[in-house]
């Protein structure tokens, strides 16, 4: 379908939008800032930037910043979010919902881009269910006025998933995981070249909650010898075969086995499969020298990847280009 640009550019004129960025942070959340910034200015909206997610919402006052183009120069390759994350209680209750929508309206912002992850996009959804009996709330306590609540009646939510977890339904990759599974290689890679001149086995933990992504990748691509994730728990017994595995694996040449164990892997009792245990299972067995690796906040930190920083902007650009679409296709 041909895109009118000219039209884009007009079709958030007298708006205003606002970004935050929530929960747990991900590589690829700058460049979700910069792509929201940058199109929003783009398409002639007012754009602002709330620090510190929810929290910044709530508190209001200098947490909520008119952005400019030269706002978000030169962070699409920074890790983290410049914008600050939080967790926030206060979002969690009705009272601070109330807060966040009066410093909103007070702006005469009507369109938030939350990047977060599944709480994060709940508690969007929430917010924007609530919207209207925000506003009459509002006015029923004075603190604006009626023509105001009737004036922004609808509040837009774009959800970006940044998640390193990539645990979002209908979401093929989320915002952060590729660039967390780069890491997460890297350190395999390292490791591999230690563990063989040792013949060691290493038992390597990796983030993902309770989605296995992050480990089914990193075992397929390192070639690891077993690999532990929540959604396919092991049969009872497992413990004989993990060891024959392994066993085999070194009467065969090998100098060094791999384990990838995702954090929230369980058996089939859904009792949680730690790494430690894991690690002893196979000194007691086996009599290998064994070390765990727990990779921890190094899968969150340094750059994102090219595919990170790309998904986000292309994302924005086709979030943009559908609104106008919808709008074209509506009677
Ligand atoms: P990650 O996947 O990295 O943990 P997340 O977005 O799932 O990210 P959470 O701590 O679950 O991280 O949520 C972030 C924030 O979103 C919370 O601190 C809270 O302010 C808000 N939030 C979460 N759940 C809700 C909810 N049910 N109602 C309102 N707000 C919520």
């Amino acid at each position: 379908m041909h895109v009118d640009f000219e039209k884009l550019r007009m079709s958030g004129a007298g708006k205003a939008i606002a970004v935050l960025t929530s929960g747990g942070d991900a590589q690829g959340m700058n460049a979700a800032v910069r792509a929201v910034t940058r199109m929003g200015i783009y398409v002639g909206a007012k754009v602002y930037l709330i620090y510190e997610g929810y929290q910044g919402l709530v508190d209001g006052g200098d947490h909520i910043k008119l952005a400019n183009w030269q706002s978000v120069t030169n962070i699409i390759q920074l890790g983290g979010t410049i914008i600050g994350s939080a967790r926030c209680k206060a979002f969690t209750t009705r009272e601070g919902r109330l807060s966040a929508a009066f410093h909103l309206v007070q702006r005469g912002i009507t369109n938030l881009c939350v990047c977060g992850g599944d709480g994060s996009l709940t508690g969007a959804n929430i917010f924007r269910s609530e919207w209207s009996d925000l506003l009459s709330e509002l006015v029923r306590q004075g603190r604006i006025t009626d023509s105001l609540a009737q004036q922004y009646t609808h509040l837009n939510i774009v959800g970006l998933v940044g998640s390193i977890d990539n645990d979002f339904c209908g979401t093929d990759m989320t915002i952060g995981a590729d660039s967390a599974l780069h890491r997460i290689m890297e350190v395999i890679d390292a490791i591999t070249t230690t563990a063989q001149s040792h013949q060691r086995t290493f038992v390597l933990e990796v983030m993902g909650r309770h989605c296995g992504y992050l480990a089914v990748v990193s075992a397929l691509a390192s070639g690891a010898d077993w690999l532990f994730i929540p959604e396919a728990p092991p049969e009872d017994g497992w413990e004989d075969h993990m060891c024959a595995r392994l066993g085999e694996s070194r009467s065969k040449g090998s100098r060094l086995n791999i384990v990838i164990i995702a954090e929230g892997a369980i058996d089939k009792h859904g009792q949680p499969i730690s790494s430690n245990y894991v690690k002893d299972l196979v000194v007691q067995r086996l009599g290998y020298d064994t070390r765990v690796t727990v990779l921890g906040h190094v899968q969150r930190g340094g750059t994102p990847s090219a595919f990170d920083r790309v998904l986000v902007s292309i994302m924005l650009l086709c979030i943009r280009v559908a609104r106008l679409i919808v709008k074209r296709l509506r009677p």
